[in-house]
């Protein structure tokens, strides 16, 4: 038999799928979806296999080494999904098929090196220095070369001479990952009372194996480690009594719960009749539509979004039904895990990235098996194994991390469009400040809008305040602090409040601004802000390519105070101390929290009130519920705004009011300063007043005029090389051929340089196709890439595709 095996192939082969002859030792054990490692090349490669059949049309054919695994990781419905999800992003396909499972289960590849038995015989005849590591390797037979360098760092010179030679061979190994964690336990092998016999015919001296046994007199087994550390024993006192048979040790595998913690049951809450409504309609949906239609829940922050989601799980997992819950990795605290596993307790399966390898695969392996049913994740849970998918919910859905940024670059919204279409199951997409997309969507009629526009319970919306920078330097007030936002820290501290000040520095690009009036440099083609390229001391847009000197004054106000723009949170942390001394800070930033667990330690230190203030970047602007927390200062609005990106409005809409969501959540009330260089920017105002729908009309309107996002489609090419001649004159090349294949109304912008132009000695250069409708774009994009091949293979230039970016790197 002949298996069709997806492999692991460098980018540029054209072909992935390979036929492998099945040996006769696999015989009945390969399926569809199995993993095996085969040979490619002169290596050794991973692959999944996708089709067993009887012919094949190519020989001779190579074998199959070995099978991974004996229960396929992959099952119909996830074969079928990562085939989707290659077509649709342009990416390899066994990337795809990769992303559908935990990264335990991904292989890792190791060089090894071996003897070659041929010199078994022969004498060395080699330097001294040679001979030390020659003879190391023939006793050792085969061993890693990262083990050899330890042992001889200098061995890495001398390798090529010896492969050279054919006295050492090197080859490839593939190191499963997929374990799980075993347990080794202790067990009575005979009844108590026999062990009462043995114990009283121990000498008197051997205390610590009398010690063991009289624990087993009371129970029947322990985990090794447990009764070794309760008898205060070694692991050399339990052997004679294995070896008389009194107990014996046996390996069970165990499964890691990645939240120790049992959380004590709650109810369902009566809905309000607000949320009833919603619930209902969802419902009404399941029930009579063949196909539902998505939803989404467009609710302020407090409004009771969650509490619906996990109603309708509910209902699904009355009827048997399973369910996927989406929230972007930021906001996966502590306490949204608590709300969904005080609901569904064991039924929970968590998936997301704090979780360490072994963990995920347990949790990935307890959803496989069919004991989890309700799976919290991060993007990549919605390629989670359920079988029986009754809903999927996308939670803050305007969120850029659903995004994926490297192969394959799917992104989970639609993934879980498709995985819903397939199961008609329901896909509720929530949030408080819908992307533009979505509401468009929504408003169309293709997206079933639903509302919950008030706060549950006695929590009121907060009092914004925006200060205006520009005023405060003008009056000779030059701290990053406004005085507005002084006196009402000081304030907090003095009633023993807290507070949140919030630095956004997502996707930071430098942006020039005239500290006088607030002017920022804009493309005059595209309407999107510049970007300062130190380098070349010059301004260049994104989108365009568009290139400009750097100003030495403000156009706008002959300032001279133009410039360049950045703060960062130590220097704030530096400050808030200058004006309050003895002020208790907590900072959270990708410095402090970059060890495991210290996001969540930072937070339950700030929960229980051992800081005044919590200082970070967006990663504390959602999710976050502090009842002491009456304050939150936005430091510089402006540096959302002006992203050199057409998304900047709608990100700093969002932001500020995610910002306002976190203040006043319970009894007390709650006030917002924004700072900024333009307070009157729309969405600024807006933000302020928290006005969703009229922030959207405004917005819509300039993405018509603009051309951009949801009227138009946005597809990027991106392509990197050492040189700038080179990539520049391969994307002109490209995109000239792409204009021959596509729509009149579709625009093919660029070369421009990528937000980040170079990464290690590589520029980094992108071309993007604007469109409305391109059925065939792919097949475009690939047709005009095989025509470029030629000069992308000679010149070693690296591609990627990216459909509707939401970051443009
Ligand atoms: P959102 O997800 O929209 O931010 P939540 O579901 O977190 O809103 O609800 C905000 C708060 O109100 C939570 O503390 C939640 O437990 C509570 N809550 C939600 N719905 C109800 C209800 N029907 N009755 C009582 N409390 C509720
Ligand atoms: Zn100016
Ligand atoms: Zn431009």
């Amino acid at each position: 038999m002949i298996a069709e095996v997806a492999v692991d192939a460098p980018l540029s082969k054209e072909r992935e799928v390979f036929d492998y002859l099945i040996p006769e030792s696999l015989g009945d054990r390969l399926v569809r979806g199995s993993r095996v490692i085969v040979p490619f090349g002169r290596r050794k490669v991973e692959g999944y296999v996708l089709r067993i059949k009887g012919e094949s049309p190519y020989s001779p054919l190579k074998e199959i080494e070995a099978l991974l695994g004996e229960e396929p990781p992959l099952s119909e419905e996830m074969i079928e999904l990562a085939q989707w999800v290659a077509k649709r992003y342009f990416s390899p396909l066994y990337a795809s098929l990769q992303a559908m499972v935990p990264s335990p289960l991904r292989a890792k590849y190791e060089r090894w090196i071996r003897w070659n038995r041929e010199y078994d015989e022969m004498p060395l005849i080699v330097l001294p220095e040679e001979e030390e590591i020659l003879t190391y390797i023939r006793e050792k037979g085969s061993l890693s070369y990262k083990s050899l360098l330890k042992k001889f760092p200098r061995a890495d010179s001398l390798l090529p001479l010896f492969l050279e030679r054919k006295t050492i061979l090197e080859e490839t190994r593939i190191r499963d990952g997929a374990r799980g964690k075993r347990e080794k336990l202790v067990e009575r092998k005979v009844n108590p009372d026999v062990l009462k016999e043995a114990l009283d015919t121990l000498p008197g001296t051997a205390t610590k194996q009398r010690r063991i046994l009289t624990l087993f007199l009371e129970e029947e087994r322990f985990p090794l480690k447990e009764i070794l550390s309760r008898a205060e024993a070694l692991p050399e006192n339990l052997n004679p009594l294995v070896s008389k048979g009194l107990l014996r040790i046996t390996e069970h595998e165990v499964l890691r719960d990645p939240t120790k913690t049992v959380f004590p049951p709650d109810l369902p809450k009566a809905l309000t009749p607000e949320q009833g409504e919603v619930y209902r309609k969802i419902l009404a949906a399941y029930e009579k539509e063949k196909e539902p239609k998505p939803f989404l829940l467009h609710g302020i922050t407090g409004s009771g979004k969650t509490e619906v989601y996990l109603q309708v799980i509910q209902k699904m997992r009355e009827r048997g039904k399973d369910a996927i819950v989406l929230v972007p990795e930021i906001s996966l605290t502590p306490l949204m895990v608590e709300r969904f596993k005080r609901r569904f307790g064991e039924e929970v399966a968590l998936l997301h990235s704090a979780l360490s390898d072994g963990e995920r695969y347990d949790e990935w392996r307890r959803i496989m098996r069919g004991d989890a049913h309700v799976v919290v994740g991060a993007r990549s849970a919605i390629f989670a194994p359920v079988q029986d998918l009754g809903v999927i919910i996308i939670d803050e859905e305007h969120e850029t991390t659903y995004k994926q940024e490297e192969n394959p670059r799917y992104h989970a919204k639609e993934v879980a469009m498709e995985r819903a279409r397939r199961h008609k199951s329901l896909l509720i997409l929530g949030s408080a400040t819908p992307s533009m997309e979505s509401y468009a969507h929504a408003k169309a009629g293709r997206i079933t809008l639903l509302h919950l526009d008030k706060r549950v319970g006695q929590g009121v919306l907060p009092t914004v305040h925006v200060v205006d920078l520009r005023q405060e330097m003008r009056e000779g007030h030059r701290s990053m602090f406004s005085r507005l936002l002084l006196q009402k820290m000081k304030e907090r501290l003095e009633r023993k409040e807290q507070m949140i000040l919030l630095l956004n520095r997502r996707g930071y690009s430098t942006f020039v601004l005239c500290r006088s009036c607030g002017h920022t440099m804009e493309c005059p083609h595209c309407d999107i802000t510049l970007t300062y390229h130190q380098t070349s001391h010059s301004l260049r847009c994104h989108y365009c390519g568009h290139e400009e000197k750097m100003v030495e004054e403000c156009p706008q106000c002959h300032s001279r105070s133009i410039r360049q723009l950045g703060v960062g949170t130590e220097k704030i942390e530096e400050e808030l101390k200058a004006h309050f001394s003895g002020i208790r800070v907590i900072r959270m930033d990708q410095d402090t929290t970059s060890r495991k667990g210290a996001h969540e330690r930072l937070l339950s230190s700030f929960g229980r009130e051992e800081a005044d203030v919590l200082l970070g970047t967006q990663m504390i602007a959602k999710g976050l519920d502090f009842p002491k927390v009456t304050l939150v200062g936005l430091i510089l609005a402006d540096i959302g705004l002006h992203q050199a990106d057409f998304r900047a409005a709608e990100r700093t809409f969002q932001l500020i009011t995610q910002v306002a969501g976190r203040a006043g959540r319970h009894q007390l009330p709650g006030e917002v300063v924004v700072q900024s260089y333009s307070p009157e920017h729309y969405s600024i105002q807006l933000g302020a007043a928290q006005d969703y729908r009229k922030f959207f009309d405004h917005e819509i309107r300039i993405r018509k005029k603009g051309g951009y996002p949801p009227f138009y489609r946005l597809t990027l090419i991106h392509f990197e090389h050492e040189e700038i001649p080179v990539l520049v004159k391969a994307i002109q090349r490209f995109a000239e051929e792409l204009r021959t294949y596509l729509s009149g109304d579709t625009v093919v912008l660029g070369p421009a340089p990528s937000q980040i132009t170079r990464i290690k000695d590589r520029y980094r250069y992108h071309c993007m196709v604007k469109y409305k409708n391109e059925p065939k774009l792919m097949d475009h994009l690939k047709r005009a890439l095989e025509n470029l091949d030629a000069i992308i293979e000679k010149n070693g230039i690296q591609v990627h595709i990216d459909m509707d970016p939401q970051v443009y790197f």
